[in-house]
């Protein structure tokens, strides 16, 4: 009998129904029992239901402990902002991995784990003018928040064998980024398995060119809130799109341990193709992979996320790709393959 897994799933705009199709679809078709707790975060229902809306987005979430959040618009709010807010999200998980068969400008391999402090660095302040002149920001890194990424990112290089490299201005952001360098250094020193992660430091600027030339050598790395954002965007660029990405927005309990994990797709609503059975679900697929390898179906997690990259290998693939496939016939290309991956 297979575990009965509940997740909370936020439904959004524009492409948004058109992937829940297809994640719907993909969920049925696995053997994996997964019953969806559905809060609808559609603009129209927003405005009417304020507040009230996101408050049942959260106590959901923090009964399921892990949801799957499809693009909102950004209109009078940021959905996205309100529910890391509201569920106070430590860190944002972004793996990076090439896709084969995808036409990029780049020819290295990235298999990268981008881990990111989700709040604070300069994002937190949008500044104010001293005279009229000048303007200044505040740049807040925070102890306790570095502490949860650091115990995270050492926690998933432990279980995957691989290293982690964290990354920041600590010769010129002394303070700050030497903050965060120490909090790295002393979780290092306090937690039991991190002495099995091979750890080490690099300057940002200097990761990036070296991220470029050798990417094989990176495997888990460790950044501040800006600088993820960047380095999440750059790694994205190398392996041919913006727009294939998934990540994980995660939120810790007192004892260190995940109580709330967010999947989502990088991209937008993309309101131009919206209805038109042209959506790319991958981003939303490889999310929803990432989601059950983290309720523990990892069998099924591997089956889609290689059945996926299968059909893009074999040019099967929706026209933002080059393909000539509509979003439900991809989808059922994808779960064909996913369940051959099932049985070989
Ligand atoms: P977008 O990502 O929605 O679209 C940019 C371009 O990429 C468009 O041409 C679109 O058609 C294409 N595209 C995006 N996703 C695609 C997919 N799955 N398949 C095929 N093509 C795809 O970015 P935008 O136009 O800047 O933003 C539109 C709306 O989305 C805005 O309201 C923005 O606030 C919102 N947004 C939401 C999220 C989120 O909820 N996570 C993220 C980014 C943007």
């Amino acid at each position: 009998m297979p575990k009965r897994h509940e997740i909370t799933e936020l439904l959004g705009d524009g492409i948004a129904e058109e992937l829940c199709h297809s994640v719907r679809a993909v969920a049925a078709a696995l053997p994996v029992e997964v019953a969806f707790d559905t809060v609808n975060l559609e603009h129209s229902n927003r405005r009417t239901h304020g507040r009230q809306l996101y408050d049942q987005a959260v106590a959901s979430m923090r009964r399921t402990g892990a949801g799957l959040k499809y693009p909102t618009a950004t209109v009078e709010e940021s959905p996205n902002a309100i529910l890391r807010k509201l569920l106070k999200f430590a860190v944002i998980h972004r793996p990076v991995t090439s896709i084969p068969g995808l036409k990029t400008h780049f020819t290295g391999k990235i298999d990268l784990d981008i881990v990111r402090v989700a709040t604070g660095g300069t994002y937190d302040d949008p500044g104010q003018m001293v005279g009229d002149y000048a303007a200044v920001s505040l740049r807040v890194v925070d102890r306790k928040t570095c502490e949860q990424a650091a115990r995270y990112a050492f926690a998933i290089a432990a279980r995957d064998r691989k290293t982690l490299t964290s990354s920041s201005k600590y010769t010129i952001q002394r303070v700050t980024d030497g903050l965060f360098e120490d909090i790295v250094d002393e979780v290092a020193k306090d937690i039991a398995f991190a002495g099995q992660v091979k750890h080490s430091r690099e300057l940002f600027d200097a990761l990036l060119a070296k991220l470029v030339m050798q990417p094989e050598h990176f495997q888990v790395i460790l950044v501040l809130n800006e600088y993820g954002d960047f380095l999440s965007d750059l790694a994205s660029g190398l392996i041919g799109s913006l727009g294939l990405g998934a990540s994980v927005s995660l939120s810790f309990d007192e004892r260190g341990r995940v109580s709330a994990a967010m999947f989502d797709a990088i991209h937008g609503t993309a309101p131009d193709i919206a209805g038109q059975d042209k959506a790319n679900p991958t981003a939303i697929l490889l999310a929803f992979s990432l989601l059950l390898a983290h309720v523990g179906e990892a069998r099924a997690a591997g089956a889609l996320r290689r059945g996926l990259f299968d059909c893009l290998d074999a040019k099967e693939a929706t026209p933002d790709l080059g393909g000539a496939l509509g979003t439900q016939a991809f989808t059922e290309a994808v779960i064909r393959r996913a369940l051959e991956r099932l049985k070989g």
